[in-house]
């Protein structure tokens, strides 16, 4: 049996989440960027790779859906900075996206239970 000089991949642990505020604004504008792509990509595979760039750019998981987002609150809300996966439990949709474009507005699970601003239809 082969001695195994790296980890498998499978093993290593990343955060599932991040605080946008932490990284420097050089981080956060790569993160930005990445988010714009993903936001603007007009086919899955410029999509996901969007959005796993910027998973990495935090150094944090990418989920198995490719979906991560920032809360809604950074911005419109009590300035919680929350990166995390789109589809968690609780996570409310503030807004949708722009014609043209894929990502709506999300706000935490936290955030949406304790000051929610679901889109009214
Ligand atoms: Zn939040
Ligand atoms: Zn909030």
């Amino acid at each position: 049996m082969a001695v195994r000089t790296r980890v498998p991949i499978a093993l290593l642990t990343f955060p599932v989440a991040a605080h946008y505020s932490t990284f420097n604004r050089a981080v956060q504008g790569t993160f930005d960027k990445h988010m714009e792509d993903a936001d603007a990509a007009t086919n899955d595979g410029s999509y996901y790779m969007a959005m796993i760039r910027a998973a990495q750019t935090f150094g944090i998981a990418i989920p198995a859906t490719y979906d991560i987002a920032l809360c809604d609150c950074l911005n419109n809300g009590c300035g919680c900075d929350l990166v995390f996966d789109s589809h968690l439990p609780g996570v409310v949709v503030t807004a949708n996206a722009d014609p043209g474009f894929n990502l709506s507005r999300l706000q935490c699970p936290d955030c949406a239970h304790d000051h929610g601003r679901p889109i009214e239809d």
